[in-house]
């Protein structure tokens, strides 16, 4: 079962180069499966047992499927991120280098490790804005073949290149185009093309470069996959499969995926904007409860927060805690950090460890080493919009933020396994406090 999921999640990250796309490749499955979508600019009419989704900004996506028995219910939450690091591309996108050369002129978005960005062909992806009588509509893009390269420096120009050499992304980091005399606007052009609009109505465009290579399942017995994206869209789709199986009558379950977590998530659309409260309120609103109703909601409520935990490295096992720490195919990985960076906490664990069990998942324990600092994610940052209790998971990988990431081909499984095993349960009627 676990290969074949793998195989489903390759199909997923094909059809996700950029995070609009990845938004919407999530809301045409939620639709095939009898998800109604909500503009948050309309008025929403909600039933008990109904299911609908929304977007901000076309980036961040909320599902979620109401119960039938709603009198004491809870919202059942996962959350995971749609975006990734990647390069994007500045409105005046062409540099001619001595009329040799055309570069797309970009810059960073999220921590990326560059090194892994050189000498593979990557291409755009993204959204044009686009004018259509007196109305913009969003087109979503993606130059669908080998376009750009990032060329390295040979050793032989640069002898220091395997002593630690630092990357400039105005300078090392620029993809190579196309030759001379191409000018400006000429990707605009490409772009405009390939959505089937006239260039002059494009107003606005956010493009992004994205590595060509797809997933490859390698090892000597296959155990290992790679792919672009898996932090943390190998969680996103888990939890959008065990979304869609699981249900609980006194549930509202909801599935959160959200733009602008490589970036620290405060943006409209962020983990750390009102987007999931309003959601909930607006779910509670429509369902004719009482302000009371709704803290008492809130209190038996539950958040899994999804996003890629590392792995113990095989060069470098020295880098994380020698007990806590986790392995590819080893299972679900539970997060926790004492200075909170991730929400778990003793009654969170058992409540999420329990569902594991139920579920026939492996689980496995994460802390950085005392030493280091490690990274952060959404839970922590949509508990200061809406507070619950909540847990902070992952499935192990390799490479965090590389162009070419590294997971088990076991673990997608897991995660959907216990995602699944989490919308039938109500771990948040069980809490203590
Ligand atoms: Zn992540």
């Amino acid at each position: 079962m676990y290969r074949k999921t793998a195989e489903e999640l390759a199909d997923f990250l094909r059809e996700c180069p950029s995070v609009f796309h990845t938004a919407a490749r999530i809301g045409r499955e939620l639709e095939a499966n009898g998800y109604e979508r909500l503009r948050e600019c309309d008025p929403w009419s909600i039933q008990p047992g109904g299911r609908y989704y929304t977007t901000r900004n076309g980036s961040s996506l909320i599902a979620f499927h109401l119960g039938t028995e709603l009198t004491d219910y809870g919202f059942q939450i996962a959350a995971s991120h749609s975006d990734f690091p990647t390069f994007k591309i500045k409105e005046n996108a062409e540099l001619e280098v001595r009329k040799q050369y055309t570069q797309l002129n970009t810059e960073g978005y999220g921590g990326m490790l560059c090194a892994t960005w050189f000498d593979r062909p990557l291409s755009v992806a993204g959204r044009l804005i686009v004018k259509d009588n007196d109305r913009f509509t969003e087109k979503l893009v993606n130059l669908d073949r080998d376009l750009v390269v990032i060329p390295s420096v040979a050793i032989h120009m640069n002898r220091a290149a395997n002593e630690g050499t630092a990357w400039n992304k105005q300078v090392d980091m620029l993809p190579l185009f196309g030759g001379g005399g191409i000018g400006r606007g000429e990707l605009k052009r490409l772009a405009a093309q390939e959505a089937g609009v006239p260039e002059s109505a494009v107003y606005g465009s956010d493009l992004y470069l994205y590595n060509r290579q797809q997933l490859s399942v390698w090892g000597e017995q296959k155990e290992f996959m790679s792919a672009p994206h898996l932090d943390d869209l190998q969680c996103a789709y888990a939890a959008l499969r065990g979304f869609l199986e699981g249900y609980h009558e006194a549930s509202v379950h909801v599935y959160a995926c959200f733009d602008n977590e490589e970036v620290g998530s405060g943006t409209k659309q962020g983990a750390g904007s009102t987007f999931l409260y309003d959601v909930l309120r607006r779910i509670h609103l429509g369902l004719g409860r009482t302000e009371e109703d709704y803290y008492r909601a809130v209190s038996r409520s539950f958040m899994v927060s999804a996003d890629n935990a590392h792995a113990v490295h095989p060069n470098h096992p020295e880098k994380t805690d020698p007990e806590n720490c986790v392995y590819l195919n080893g299972g679900i990985v539970i997060k926790s950090h004492a200075g909170q960076k991730y929400t778990s906490d003793g009654v969170s664990i058992a409540l999420f460890r329990e569902l594991c069990e139920k579920a026939g998942v492996p689980v496995q324990f994460f802390a950085n080493r005392s030493d280091m600092q490690g990274g952060s994610t959404l839970g922590n940052i949509s508990s200061a919009q809406v507070s619950m209790n909540a847990v902070d998971v992952g499935l192990a990988q390799l490479a965090m933020h590389s162009a070419y990431e590294t997971a088990g081909v076991k673990d997608t499984w897991y995660m959907v396994r216990a995602m699944a095993q989490f919308f039938s349960s109500h771990p948040g009627r069980q809490t203590i406090y």
